[in-house]
C-alpha cells in the first residue's frame, strides 16, 4: 500500500512514521500517510521563516504569477484530485469535482489579489509631516484545516497567505491528507521556492502547540470545531498570537408565507444535503410559516426519498457516507432525542445497513425547540422542521444560538429582506439561495462561529499587518 509524503522545504518526503487513511464508503484502509513529530514542525517553521525573507520581496505580480501556475497544475490534475477527495472524504464525485473547481477559482482570485495589497497616503495634520499607511505580510503562518472540504478550505488559507507575501506550514485533517499531498505536488511543479509552502501531518495537539509556542510562527489560521478553536484561543494568550478562526455553525432556514415554495424546497435540499449535511453552513434547523408547513413538508419528503445513497465513486450517488462510525452514532442520537421530545420521522431516521458509514436522508416533523438537533451541529443528512407564526418569532428563534455562521431565508418581500439582513445574527445571510459561498465575497461567522473572514478582499487582509509611516519633511 502506498505511503504518501509530507512536503518539507521543497522535498516530498516519506517519513519513518505513518498512519492509515480510510475510505468511509467501505470502512477500509486505502493508503498510508507519513507523519512527523514536533521537532520537524519546528524545523519547517524555521525554513518558512528563511523563505519568507525572499518571498516577501517578490512583487505581488510575481507571487501572483506563481499562484496562477499552481492553479493551472491543480486544474490539469482536477479529475485525479477529485477522486482523492471522494476516496478519503466520501462525498459524491460530482461534488468533489465542484470542490476542485472552487479551489482553482480561489487560487486564481488570490493570484490577482496579490497585486492589490494597497496602502494609502493620508492628508497631513501639520505641514512638516507626511503620513503613509503600508500593508506588510504578517510572516510565517500556521494553517490548520478540516476534513469536510479538505481541498477548498486549505486553499482558502494558503492562497491568500502566499499572495500577501507570507509563507505557510499547512496541517490538514488527519482523515483527509491525500488531496493536500496532491496540492503540495502542484506547488512543487509550479516552482514555489523551497519553504514557501510546506505540508506536515502528525499529532494535531503537538503541531498546534508548536504553532502556538514558536515565536517565528506569526499567525494561526484555523478551520474546525468551536471546541478546538477555544483550545487555540487559550494557547494563543501566552504570546498574544493572532488567530483567524472559522468554527462551527448551526444555520437556521426560514421559509416565509410569501416564499416561492419550489425555490424554498430546492434551496433547503441543497443547504441540507450537500456533502451529506457535513458542512459548516449546512441547514440545521428549518422554520416554516404555518400556512406553508404541510405543502413544504410534503415536497421536502418527496425529494428527500428520491436521494440516492451510495459510494461517492458511483456516478448515481447523491448522498455519500458520513466521515466515520462516530458521526453515524451522533446522527442516530440526534434523531432519537428529537423523537423522544415529540418529533415525527417522516422519512429515513436510521443508519443504512451496508458496509461504510452511511445514514439515511431524514426529515423530522415538529422538531422540539430544545432538542439536540435544534441546538448542536448534527453534521449528517437530518432535516428537523418546525412551524412558526410570525416574522418576529422566526427571527428570535433563528438568533437563539451561540453560533452565527450562516442563515437562510426564503421570501419575496423586499422590506423583509432588509429587516433580515439587519437583524439575523450571521456572517452570511442567503436569501432565496442555498449556497451563499462566492470566492469574491467574505466568508466567516459571528459569535462562537469564529473570528475574521476568508475569501474576498478580506481574505487577503487577514494576512497583512497595517503600518503607519510618519515622515518629517
Ligand atoms: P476539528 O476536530 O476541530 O478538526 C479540525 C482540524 O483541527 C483538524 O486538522 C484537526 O486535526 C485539528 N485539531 C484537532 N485538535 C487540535 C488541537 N488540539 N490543536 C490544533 N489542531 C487540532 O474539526 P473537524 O471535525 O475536522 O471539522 C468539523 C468542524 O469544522 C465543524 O464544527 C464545522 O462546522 C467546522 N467547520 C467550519 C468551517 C467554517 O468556515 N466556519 C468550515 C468547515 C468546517 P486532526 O484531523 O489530526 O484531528
Amino acid at each position: 500500500m502506498k505511503t504518501y509524503p509530507v512536503y518539507l522545504n521543497g522535498e516530498l518526503t516519506v517519513t519513518d512514521t505513518s498512519y492509515e487513511v480510510t475510505n468511509p464508503a467501505k470502512g477500509e484502509v486505502v493508503a498510508r500517510m507519513s507523519s512527523v513529530d514536533r521537532s520537524v514542525v519546528a524545523q519547517a517553521i524555521q525554513d518558512a521563516q528563511t523563505a519568507f525573507v525572499g518571498w516577501r520581496q517578490l512583487a505581488g505580480k510575481g507571487r501572483g504569477e506563481l499562484l496562477f501556475q499552481v492553479a493551472n497544475e491543480v486544474y490539469r490534475r482536477r479529475e485525479e484530485i477529485a477522486r482523492f477527495i471522494t476516496l478519503e472524504n466520501g462525498k459524491p464525485l460530482t461534488q468533489s469535482q465542484g470542490e476542485v473547481a472552487m479551489a482553482v477559482d480561489h487560487l486564481r482570485w488570490f493570484a490577482e489579489e496579490a497585486r492589490r495589497a494597497y496602502g494609502r497616503i493620508i492628508p497631513h495634520q501639520v505641514k512638516e509631516k507626511r503620513h503613509l499607511v503600508l500593508k506588510a505580510p504578517v510572516g510565517v503562518v500556521g494553517a490548520i484545516s478540516p476534513w469536510n472540504f479538505p481541498l477548498a478550505l486549505a486553499v482558502r488559507k494558503v492562497a491568500p497567505a502566499l499572495a500577501a507575501g507570507c509563507t505557510v506550514v499547512l496541517k490538514p485533517a488527519s482523515r483527509t491528507p491525500l488531496c493536500a499531498v496532491a496540492f503540495a505536488e502542484c506547488a512543487d511543479v509550479a516552482g514555489l521556492p523551497n519553504g514557501v509552502f510546506q505540508l506536515v501531518t502528525g499529532s494535531a495537539a503537538e503541531i498546534g502547540r508548536e504553532f502556538l509556542e514558536n515565536p517565528l510562527c506569526r499567525k494561526i489560521t484555523f478551520t474546525g470545531s468551536t471546541e478546538v478553536g477555544k483550545t487555540l484561543i487559550e494557547g494563543a494568550a501566552q504570546q498574544v498570537k493572532p488567530l483567524a478562526l472559522e468554527l462551527g455553525g448551526h444555520a437556521p432556514v426560514i421559509v416565509f408565507e410569501d416564499a416561492d415554495l419550489n425555490k424554498a424546497v430546492a434551496g433547503t435540499m441543497t443547504a441540507k444535503f450537500r456533502n451529506s449535511g457535513q458542512s459548516c453552513i449546512a441547514a440545521n434547523r428549518i422554520y416554516v410559516h404555518r400556512s406553508l408547513y404541510e405543502p413544504f413538508l410534503k415536497s421536502l419528503v418527496e425529494q428527500t426519498k428520491e436521494l440516492k445513497v451510495g459510494d461517492g465513486l458511483d456516478p448515481e450517488s447523491q448522498i455519500g457516507p458520513l466521515i466515520d462510525e462516530e458521526a453515524v452514532g451522533r446522527a442516530l442520537e440526534h434523531v432519537e432525542d428529537a423523537v423522544r421530545g415529540g418529533a415525527r420521522v417522516l422519512c429515513g431516521g436510521n443508519r443504512v445497513e451496508r458496509t461504510g458509514f452511511f445514514f439515511e436522508p431524514t426529515v423530522l416533523k415538529d422538531a422540539p425547540k430544545g432538542s439536540l438537533c435544534m441546538q448542536e451541529e448534527t453534521f449528517a443528512p437530518v432535516a428537523p422542521v418546525c412551524a412558526f407564526d410570525d416574522e418576529a418569532e422566526a427571527i428570535e428563534q433563528a438568533n437563539k444560538s451561540p453560533y452565527g455562521l450562516s442563515a437562510y431565508a426564503f421570501t419575496r418581500d423586499l422590506g423583509r429582506v432588509f429587516r433580515l439582513a439587519e437583524t439575523l445574527e450571521a456572517g452570511m445571510i442567503a436569501i432565496n439561495d442555498g449556497v451563499p459561498t462566492a470566492t469574491q465575497a467574505p466568508f466567516g461567522g459571528l459569535k462562537q462561529s469564529g473570528w475574521g473572514r476568508e475569501l474576498g478582499s478580506e481574505g487577503l487582509e487577514a494576512f497583512l499587518e497595517t503600518k503607519h509611516i510618519s515622515i518629517g519633511t
